[in-house]
């Protein structure tokens, strides 16, 4: 049996109790990227929060779960981005073509890969996904609910572009159900074409966007009138996530800064049409901030994933930095706390490490269960990592891992084992055997200091361990001596 896990629900603003609707199985929705370049680490935060919980509901809860994550790759930018004579084709792509669709397939396909190959990077395990559908392999059901939707009178037709009638909508249900909107503002009758718009600007929006000239687009006859285009990007998500979890489903995730217009208007889509709103819980992760600001290019702060691992930063370094904030707080994302992050995780490799050394047979037994119930207890509510690691940090301060018993060490390890099939950023295993020859004046210095502490000089003993330490050395003193080992990183 796993713990009762708790999680905030956007819908309601409220932490609540959860449970799947179909029992054990956890059916979760998570946005997708918009392959159209390298994703930045603001968005990377957003798919390793849905990652922690997809693993918390897991390992913490019990639960199977089918995790699906959509790739966007039919959307205003894609289609920009891939046009003929765009800057943004890169030579690696190849040739570009005359024929938009296959551009916009080659180009898409492009950053697809490479982003499977960041998020792997990242710690995330694609067999841990139970689909990641591409947009364009659903266009025929997307068709589908545009027609149900204008069918049902929530939608109508200008120049073959298809809207959603807000005004409409709004005699029949709550628009504006994960975030404020002010009405006052809104012109009934105005329309919008863009898939992203602020609060500002919102107004009908479209489910179908008519052909233009030199763009990729599908044939489509509705309702006697040619519209031939394709689908807007938040009935993109409406589509899949039915298609393959069914309605509703437990838990949808996704960047707070997708609750409008894109979360908003897949509830109104999705009940418009189906009958039923997509989900039970939304779950939304807050903003990325690097060095205190807003990610952007004019600022200098924009970072994808592939340009820190450029400057020797290891992502298992990223993941733990971003896993270490609440999801539902502002993360900072400084050179400073990625390097606090590397040497916490370091301090607990270590003492992995020791675990596996540890030869203690009249150690202090430890309650293991009682570690566990403490950290699994602030990861089952809400995702509390904070506290849970500051649990964890409490605990390897208070109990070294070679005083521990034997038989604890072995329980500990199993339970590093448990725990890091969550956070998935240590090694299970025995310290690696360095191979390393000790030079010759290392020696020398070694075997001046043995003397000077012999002639009880610990001046000239530290003095020479430090010497030592410049060459990249250790000297730990035993019973009969010394041994020399290379300095790792503590
Ligand atoms: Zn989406």
């Amino acid at each position: 049996m796993g713990y009762q896990i708790y999680l905030f629900n956007s819908l309601t603003r409220k932490i609540e109790k959860f449970a799947p609707l179909e029992d054990k199985i956890v059916r979760m929705y998570s946005c997708g990227p918009t392959v159209y370049n390298f994703a930045h680490i603001g968005n990377m935060r957003s798919f390793l929060f849905a990652d922690l919980l997809q693993r918390v509901l897991k390992v913490v809860g019990g639960y199977k779960v089918r995790w699906v994550m959509n790739i966007t790759n039919i959307d205003d930018k894609t289609i920009r981005d891939s046009a003929i004579g765009s800057p943004a084709w890169l030579p690696e792509m190849g040739k570009q073509s005359n024929d938009p669709m296959k551009n916009l397939t080659k180009f898409t396909e492009f950053y697809r890969k490479a982003f499977l190959e960041d998020i792997q990077k990242l710690g995330i395990n694609l067999k841990d996904f139970y689909k990641m559908p591409k947009a364009t392999d659903y266009i025929p059901q997307m068709q589908e609910l545009v027609r149900r939707i204008v069918d049902k009178g929530f939608g109508y037709i200008v120049n073959g572009s298809v809207y959603f009638d807000v005004s409409k909508w709004r005699q029949y249900d709550i628009y504006g159900k994960l975030y404020h909107i002010d009405f006052e503002k809104f012109k009934e009758g105005s329309r919008i074409d863009a898939d992203s718009y602020d609060k500002e600007e919102f107004s009908d929006f479209a489910l179908w966007k008519a052909r233009k000239e030199g763009e990729p687009y599908w044939q489509f006859t509705l309702n006697g009138v040619k519209c031939d285009g394709r689908p807007g990007w938040h009935l993109e998500c409406s589509v899949m996530e039915r298609e393959i979890l069914g309605l509703p489903f437990d838990i949808h995730t996704g960047g707070v800064d997708l609750k409008f217009p894109h979360h908003e208007d897949e509830i109104a889509q999705s009940k418009a049409g189906y009958g039923v709103e997509p989900t039970v819980f939304w779950c939304h992760n807050e903003f990325l901030l690097v060095e205190g600001k807003k990610m952007s290019k004019s600022l200098g702060n924009f970072f994808t994933l592939r340009d820190l691992l450029e400057k020797g930063i290891d992502p298992l370094d990223i993941r733990f930095l971003m896993l270490s904030a609440h999801y539902s707080t502002q993360l900072n994302f400084t050179f400073d706390s990625l390097s606090s992050a590397r040497k916490a995780r370091q301090r607990v490799q270590n003492y992995i490490y020791d675990l596996f050394d540890n030869q203690n047979l009249k150690g202090k037994e430890i309650s293991v269960e009682q570690l566990k119930d403490s950290v699994f207890g602030e990861l089952a509510n809400d995702l509390q990592t904070p506290k849970a690691l500051a649990h964890l940090f409490d605990f390897l301060n208070n109990n070294p891992a070679d005083e521990v018993a034997k038989s604890s060490a072995k329980e500990l390890i199993k339970f590093f084992e448990e725990l890091n099939s969550i956070f998935n950023v240590w090694k299970i295993e025995p310290r690696p055997k360095v191979e390393f020859t000790i030079p010759e004046e290392v020696q020398e210095l070694a075997e001046k200091r043995l003397n000077a502490r012999k002639q009880k000089n610990f001046a000239l003993a530290d003095q020479l361990r430090e010497k030592i330490k410049e060459k990249g050395f250790q000297v730990v003193d035993t019973k009969d001596g010394y041994i020399i080992k290379p300095l790792t990183e503590e």
